[in-house]
């Protein structure tokens, strides 16, 4: 055998079995890498908030838990902060998703930036941030809040060409509670937040004091945003009746709150709180839009192009820029000549009225659509008004209706107001019929038209009367 004849080179097998096995080695220990980064991923998606890095609700929850244990054990005290910013909503219907997203990672920076690396910083969803801090007293809890204000007011984005907005904090202090659940903790924080807001101020320090709003106003204010996100808000309508032809001349929109169980909020529970928490203008908004699409599929469907609705504004949305222009908008979407729509408000709307309610008025009318006076006799709205000719229509509230059939002085009431309403020439409508008696006496007293209970309550447009349904 020749020696030039060469077997397998045992160094060179040895080096490629070598080779083979650090591939080998390799692939695992970058899949194993892989493995563990995705199980990073997900412990930090479920604890992160996606938008801010911040902590979410549960890491909130349990980082919260964590703190006031360990307050009982080393007696120290927790300061918690509940911080909503304002305008925020605002901010973001006017210049779109991608800047209310770059304004609240401004804030979550700023709040990175002002607190310690030992304090939980959270986002709670929305515009709502959560901060837990231990170990600190109630004078440098409330300067530290004042900073974290300043910082938030100093934000500038770029895509809101540098408008930002302000926040609203609320305080609350452990104070070597050892029996204070953390969800009323929470809930303490959360109800001085609400009062800084209401107060036009930037810290409040939560006290007993402030335990006046009730668990279930707080809980109506807070599933407020979704009934109105979630199209949880129905329309009524209650027919108006003329009182020589008893035609239905038109509908009242009333609003109503379907729960999840299927029955209805009604709007006394639930309006005041649009009201304070700012609320109403969407309300109204969607109120508008949803009353004026209603009676567009009415008039069709019934041939009856002279029908109106009448809208109810309170004086919270009055008061707003550019009230009289959505709504006008809203009749116009639906199809609704203006002249069809009616804008009702409170006397106390009126008399609260300052330049902006005025102008909104003016410019409803200069569109053609109407103003009726509601409630009329329980304010005090002064002939001055009247005279001023700003309404088309008076409504008499059915506190006067309710007795009119068997007491004089509420007769003579009507009467006035009857009179009155012929000097300036606008029509009266009578609320809250319930008897034949009644009727009878409002119309003999001379009132235009009338709404109630004995003609019909309100009802989804689908279900309510006819045109011709009480003559
Ligand atoms: P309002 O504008 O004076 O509306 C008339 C209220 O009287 C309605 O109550 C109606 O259901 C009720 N009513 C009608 N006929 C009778 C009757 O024969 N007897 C009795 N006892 N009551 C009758 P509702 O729907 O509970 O609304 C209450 C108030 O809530 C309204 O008073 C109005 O001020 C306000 N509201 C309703 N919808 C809206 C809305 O969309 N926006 C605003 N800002 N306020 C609204
Ligand atoms: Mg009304
Ligand atoms: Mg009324």
């Amino acid at each position: 055998m020749s020696p030039s004849e060469p077997g397998p080179d045992p160094d060179a097998s040895l080096v490629a079995e070598i080779e083979r096995l650090r591939r080998r080695l390799d692939r695992e220990r970058s899949a194993r890498r892989e493995a563990e980064r995705i199980a990073e991923d997900a412990t930090r998606s479920s604890i992160e908030d996606p938008l801010t890095g911040l902590a979410n609700r549960t890491l909130l929850a349990a980082n919260l838990e964590n703190e006031l244990a360990r307050a009982a054990r080393y007696d120290r005290d927790v300061a918690l902060f509940y911080l909503d910013l304002d305008r925020f909503k605002l901010i973001n219907d006017t210049y779109g998703h991608d800047a209310g997203d770059e304004l609240l990672r401004g804030v979550a920076d700023a709040l990175r930036a002002t607190m310690r690396a030992s304090d939980t910083i959270g986002r709670l969803g929305g515009d709502e941030f959560m901060v837990i801090v231990s170990d600190i007293g109630e004078p440098d809890a409330l300067r530290l809040a004042g900073r974290i204000a300043d910082a938030v007011e100093s934000i500038t984005p770029e895509s809101t060409g540098g408008i930002g907005c302000r926040a609203s904090i609320g305080v609350a202090m452990l104070r070597g509670r050892t029996d204070l659940d953390p969800a009323d903790f929470v809930r303490q924080a959360d109800t001085a937040m609400y009062a800084a807001k209401q107060a036009g101020a930037e810290v409040r320090l939560f006290d007993d004091d402030l335990l006046t709003e009730s668990d279930e106003k707080r809980d109506l204010r807070r599933a407020l945003p979704h009934a109105i996100s979630d199209d949880e808000l129905v329309v009524h309508h209650q027919p108006i009746v003329d009182l020589t032809s008893h035609r239905v001349i038109g509908f009242e929109a009333l609003t109503r709150w379907r729960q999840p169980d299927g029955s209805l909020l009604m709007p006394d529970i639930f309006i005041p709180t649009a009201e304070e928490s700012g609320l109403i203008g969407d309300v109204g908004e969607l109120v508008a839009r949803k009353a004026a699409q209603d009676l567009v599929a009415w008039q069709r469907r019934h041939h009856d192009t002279d029908a109106i609705v009448a809208i109810n504004a309170s004086p919270r949305e009055l008061d707003r820029p550019g009230y009289a222009h959505r709504v006008t908008l809203a009749a116009e979407e639906a199809g609704l000549h203006p002249d069809k729509l009616i804008v009702e408000v409170t006397e106390t709307a009126i008399m609260e009225a300052g330049q902006v309610a005025e102008d909104n008025l003016r410019a409803l009318r200069s569109v053609g659509i109407r103003v009726a006076l509601d409630d009329f006799g329980t304010g005090f709205s002064s002939i001055n008004r009247l005279r001023s000719n700003a309404f088309d229509v008076l409504k008499i509230d059915r506190s006067f209706v309710a007795n009119v059939a068997d007491r004089s002085d509420d007769r003579a009431v009507i009467t006035a107001i009857v009179a009155l309403a012929g000097i300036f020439d606008v029509k009266v409508v009578a609320e809250g019929i319930e008897t034949e008696a009644q009727l009878d006496a409002v119309t003999e007293l001379g009132c235009h038209a009338a709404q109630g209970r004995l003609f019909a309550m309100a009802a989804p447009i689908d279900e309510v009367a006819g045109p011709l349904d009480f003559v």
